[in-house]
């Protein structure tokens, strides 16, 4: 192809395009991409492959990319729901089972975002609460030079009956 030659776009086939789609490489003019923004990726722990090019063609988007971000709200709807008992405090977590894996959160900006990811793994393992919970911080030295708090969490997962949560909140 030479440098001349305009590329239509194949999705309105004007000759404009500027980037391709990530999945399927189809030509795109600055109009028709569709972008997606990675600081929509922060919460996944393993970041699916397909969500991982920027650009993407309107197919593309909806069959491949809606689905997925579809799931992860729902699980992250579920996230912001699941109860966190911090470091056992109150007798309610005694009787709790413990059977599940612990879950780990690391390189986390604050306690905040720390308690939210340990939420969004146990969520996604269809759990409900999280018990010994753990948060803790180091000061590193970040690229630049400046100093900053790095944050990350244990805890481990488990279940209980949403009706014997309600009632707990209200306490
Ligand atoms: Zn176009
Ligand atoms: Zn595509």
């Amino acid at each position: 192809m030479s440098s001349e030659e305009k590329v239509g776009c194949a999705s309105c086939n004007k000759p404009k395009a500027t980037t391709a789609c990530g999945l399927c490489q189809a030509a795109l003019c600055r109009k028709c991409v569709q972008f997606l923004d990675p600081e929509t990726l922060r919460y996944f722990d393993v970041k699916p492959a397909d969500l991982l090019h920027g650009n993407y063609c309107g197919p593309c988007f909806v069959t491949k990319v809606s689905p997925v971000l579809a799931d992860y709200e729902e699980v992250m709807d579920r996230a912001r729901g699941v109860v966190v008992f911090m470091n056992n405090k109150g007798e309610e977590t005694r009787l709790m089972n413990r059977s599940a894996k612990p879950i780990r959160a690391d390189d986390c900006f604050d306690e905040e975002e720390t308690l939210l990811r340990l939420a969004y793994l146990a969520a996604r393992e269809k759990f409900n609460v999280l018990v010994d919970v753990h948060v803790q911080s180091k000061i590193v030295r970040r690229q630049g030079g400046y100093q900053t708090s790095e944050f990350w969490g244990t805890a481990v997962p488990s279940k209980v009956d949403p009706q014997w949560l309600k009632r707990t909140e209200g306490r």
